[in-house]
């Protein structure tokens, strides 16, 4: 199904678009060396309940995981790219931690991811990876509007990670979102402009670019749900929420 939501809906959407958007920024600033896991998922919860929110992830129980998720962010680290099962591990100089957080209010969803260093540290790479993802992203909503097509949003973003020599996994991308969290249509990182579902206004895309440093391949932890890059290297992903509007897009989840 593919949600066209009414005005009342969307601007029920960018409510919560900047709740996501600001929940993120904090926990940002909260993840220092010595943070733990455990700590984001709980100030994560805090936060969401706090907001008289909802988790998208809590009970939350797909094919592909072995659900229910029963945590409220996502926190995967280093060789850790997609649905990190937040546990008992506490961030060291160095790590390149990924926090991707999906939240419900007032019937309508939202779902951002961010990449960054923690500490001092700037191991080789990582930096240009994170930029990547960004880039991507932004090249992604630059296409979108009204008339637009699904691949051409995914030729965009494909484009900006081939040309910066990141191999595209196609088996998780990008997707509708709306009253829940994962609709039609979805939205491959890689793609053939002017194929696909015509856009609308009304139409909420929550579109989000990830790589593995050298590889295309993930492999899942025997947590039954964080997908790993294959070979062990690093990771980064970007995620905005965006809604298409009359004369283009506009993105619900930045912060304030
Ligand atoms: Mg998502």
């Amino acid at each position: 199904m593919i949600e066209i939501l009414n005005p009342t809906m969307l601007a029920r959407a960018k409510t919560t678009g900047a709740l996501v958007g600001d929940i993120l920024q904090t926990l940002r600033t909260r993840s220092v060396v010595g943070t733990n896991l455990l700590d984001i998922d709980r100030w994560a919860e805090k936060m969401i309940l706090d907001a008289g929110a909802s988790s998208c992830y809590v009970d939350y129980a797909p094919s592909f995981g072995r659900g229910p998720f029963g945590h409220y962010i996502c926190t995967a680290v280093n060789d850790a790219v997609l649905h990190g099962l937040p546990h008992d591990y506490t961030l060291a100089d160095g790590d390149l931690l990924t926090l991707d957080l999906a939240v419900s209010k007032g019937g309508v969803a939202a779902d951002a991811a961010i990449s960054f260093v923690v500490g001092n540290t700037r191991p080789p790479g990582d930096a240009a990876m994170i930029d990547a993802t960004e880039r991507a992203l932004a090249a992604g909503i630059a296409v979108a509007g009204p008339g637009a097509r699904i691949g051409d949003i995914s030729h965009a973003i494909g484009t900006v990670l081939g040309e910066a020599g990141y191999p595209i996994n196609t088996e998780f991308g990008g997707h509708g979102i709306g009253s829940t969290m994962h609709q039609d249509p979805h939205v491959a990182n890689t793609g053939r402009p002017g194929r696909g579902y015509k856009l609308r206004p009304g139409l909420l895309l929550a579109l989000e670019p990830w790589v593995m440093a050298d590889t295309a391949q993930l492999v899942t932890d025997a947590d039954g749900w964080t997908l790993r890059s294959a070979t062990g290297c690093r990771t980064a992903h970007s995620e905005h929420t965006i809604a298409i509007t009359d004369d283009g897009a506009e993105i619900l989840t930045l912060s304030k």
